[in-house]
Order: C-alpha cells, then sequence, then structure tokens
C-alpha cells in the first residue's frame, strides 16, 4: 500500500489507551493504521512531526450556529465557510449547523445555501448535516429563539419541509407540544435525530416520547424544566428523565458558565461519558475578540455583549449565547468536571460520532476510519487540523 502521510512521535490518543510516542500511517484520506513504533517509510511520504503533543480524532461538533463573525443563518455560502475554517482552527473536523426558528422562507433558502456551501467547503471543517433547533418549542423555555415563530407541529408544514431536502441531519423539538409524538415518529423513519429541547415536558411525556423514538437531549441544563410543582403536587421534568433513562444521550455546552463546575461533575458522573457530547451552541462571535456583536440575523438581530467569556445582552441580566470552541470545551471539562484528557477527547469526538450514527467512519484514531485528526499541546492549543488526510490548519 502507497502511505501518503505519517504522523510520528505523538502521544495518539485511540479507543482504548493512549499510545505515548505513536505513529498513525494515512492513505487515501484514511487511516490505515495505528502502531507504537515507526515503520520503515518510503521517500515519498509526507512526515509530520508531532513532537510528542498529543494526536486526537477531529473534534464533532453537534450544535453551532456560527463562529468567525459569521453565522449560518445569514444567507450565504461564505458565512459557510468562514464557520467552517474558524472551527477547524480550533479543532473541528466536523460540524451541524444549526439554524435558529425563523420563517421557512429563510429556512429553505438556508437549505439551497448548505448545499452550496458543502460544494465548496475545501478547508473548513466538514458539514455532517442540518439540525434544525425550531420552530416546534415551548413558549415557556424559549431562551433566545424569537418567539413569534414558536408553533406546534403540523404534518403539513412539517412534511414540506422534509420533503425540500435530504440534509437535515436532527431536529430538536419540544415533545409536550400537540403532535409531537407523531413528528417525531416521521423523524425515525428517515433516519434524522429526534432531540428534546426548548421544553417543559414533565418526565411522563419525555417516556411517550422517547418510546416514540426520542433520544436526545439538545443542551442539557439550558431551556429545560425540572421539577416544579403545581397545586401542592411535585413533577419531574426533561432534566430527570435524562438522568433517569440510560439509553438517552444528552450534549451539554461545556463552556465552564452554562454549565458550572458543579453541574459538569454531576452529569459527567451519572451519564459518563459515552452519553455527553460536548457542544459549542456558539454565535457568531466565537473565536473573535470580545466586545459587541449580535446574535443572530445580521438585520434585525440581538445586540449582545461579549465579555468573560460569554456572550450577555446588553444590560448584562442573562445570557445570551455562547462564544465557546471545542478545544476550549475539551480544557474546561477536564478543569473544571474532573475528567481525564482521554475521557474528555472522547466526549468530543466518539461519543457525537455515534451519536449521529457515523462512528463506523468517524470519531476515532483507528483503521479505516476517515483521517480527520488533530494535533495539540498539553493546553489543548490547536497546532494541527487534518480532515480526510489533508491539513486545513497549522499553527
Ligand atoms: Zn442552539
Amino acid at each position: 500500500m502507497n502511505i501518503d502521510c505519517a504522523i510520528i512521535h505523538g502521544n495518539v490518543i485511540t479507543p482504548s489507551r493512549i499510545i505515548e510516542q505513536g505513529c498513525v500511517l494515512i492513505a487515501d484520506g484514511k487511516i490505515v493504521d495505528v502502531l507504537d513504533t515507526i515503520p520503515r517509510l518510503g521517500e515519498t511520504v509526507d512526515i509530520i512531526d508531532a513532537k510528542g503533543n498529543y494526536v486526537a480524532p477531529g473534534f464533532i461538533d453537534l450544535h453551532t450556529h456560527g463562529a468567525g463573525g459569521a453565522d449560518f443563518m445569514d444567507g450565504n455560502t461564505a458565512a459557510y465557510l468562514t464557520v467552517a475554517r474558524m472551527h477547524a482552527s480550533h479543532g473541528t473536523t466536523l460540524l451541524y449547523p444549526t439554524t435558529l426558528t425563523s420563517s421557512n422562507e429563510l429556512l429553505y433558502e438556508t437549505f439551497e445555501t448548505y448545499q452550496d456551501a458543502v460544494r465548496n467547503n475545501k478547508d473548513g471543517a466538514q458539514f455532517g448535516g442540518l439540525h434544525l433547533e425550531g420552530p416546534y418549542f415551548s413558549p415557556f423555555q424559549s431562551g433566545a429563539q424569537d418567539k413569534c415563530y414558536l408553533r406546534n407541529p403540523q404534518p403539513e408544514e412539517y412534511m414540506e419541509i422534509l420533503n425540500r431536502t435530504d440534509d437535515i441531519a436532527r431536529w430538536s423539538l419540544a415533545p409536550e407540544l400537540p403532535g409531537a409524538n407523531a413528528f417525531v415518529n416521521v423523524l425515525r423513519e428517515r433516519g434524522i435525530l429526534a432531540a428534546a429541547g426548548h421544553t417543559n415536558a414533565t418526565f411522563e411525556e419525555m417516556q411517550e416520547a422517547y418510546q416514540n423514538g426520542l433520544t436526545h437531549l439538545t443542551h442539557f441544563y439550558s431551556c429545560m424544566s425540572s421539577i416544579t410543582r403545581r397545586n401542592a403536587y411535585r413533577y419531574a421534568g426533561v432534566l430527570e428523565f435524562g438522568y433517569y433513562e440510560d439509553d438517552i444521550t444528552v450534549e451539554i455546552i461545556a463552556d465552564g458558565i452554562h454549565v458550572p463546575s458543579s453541574l459538569l461533575k454531576l452529569v459527567t458522573k451519572i451519564k459518563g461519558v459515552e452519553r455527553i457530547a460536548l457542544i459549542t451552541d456558539s454565535m457568531r462571535a466565537a473565536g473573535m475578540p470580545e466586545g459587541k456583536s449580535i446574535l443572530g440575523s445580521l438585520t434585525n438581530g440581538q445586540e449582545v455583549i461579549v465579555e468573560d467569556g460569554v456572550a450577555k445582552l446588553p444590560d448584562r441580566s442573562a445570557f445570551a449565547g455562547s462564544v465557546a470552541t471545542a478545544d476550549r470545551l475539551v480544557r474546561t471539562v477536564i478543569r473544571e468536571g474532573n475528567v481525564t484528557l482521554h475521557d474528555a477527547v472522547h466526549m468530543m469526538s466518539e461519543t457525537p460520532a455515534r451519536i449521529m450514527h457515523v462512528d463506523d467512519r468517524k470519531g476515532k484514531i483507528r483503521k479505516g476510519m476517515d483521517a480527520d485528526i488533530v494535533v495539540f499541546d498539553n493546553n489543548i492549543t490547536i497546532l494541527q487540523t487534518i480532515i480526510n488526510g489533508t491539513t486545513v490548519y497549522t499553527r
């Protein structure tokens, strides 16, 4: 076999262990071998000397709205490519562009822009498919979603949306809404991941949705119900169901701000690394200097101020979005969540790949996998990002 590239002298993070001074061989964009010594290599092989740094599977972000000043709802291909490049420079090799609730016209435009962006994306994180965040959400848990677009799932509408594109990979919804269970069934039939988000569901409503095929929770702890009391009676909510049902997976904005250290420790202890994906849920200001920015649309979005590593409303009364990047998530869960480097990387690569059913080719450094690889130092500073065997970023 003709080896194209060899990454040598790396602490290679494999699914089972970290191989010190390991070697990863790449051919035709795939990982063809992972070794603990350097084999005899031909003169034509491109050598990447990792110099004792970590060599990890590329990061996979299931939920991001933007970065580098651009948002996926900006309505142009250049915005997609800017976000993809900025996230790649922070170690992400695969991401799921996430929409905000909007008019259907704007959504349909996004479908076309997505297609064009996939064709033109040469040096950014790959696009795994769209994540539709809304519009079937609870008005009581709307967060930064525009309330005026929130509604109940109607078959005429969602079938029309589904029939316009094959690019939807996941869809977040509030399972307590009338018609939600039928909708979840349709998503399951189509192989689209149904997730609960911006929801006020009770434990029992979540249980029903789970039985219909909803298996994932969107930004765990943000915009979801916990225990409530109604006329003296106590009701468990989405959070409790997330902990109760082992097969439910969750995603967390592990920027250390949206989910504080105490809760990071709780969720990693109870759910475990196999059930947790780290997400950025980043807005356009991710990867940019702090200061003023805009959440959502450039023409009629919400003005925000970015400071202390998070976006806030101008009066600082509430958070208004994350500016996290994947490297920061890994760094944060190690420091604030009491997990090992190996586990942190697992939650940023292998687990999200499995949640999206792309783990047959993504999320691991193992023979046969796509050569999506990131090299970083002890501080998780990204030194090099490789996608399908091609370097797209070097520090
Ligand atoms: Zn989001």
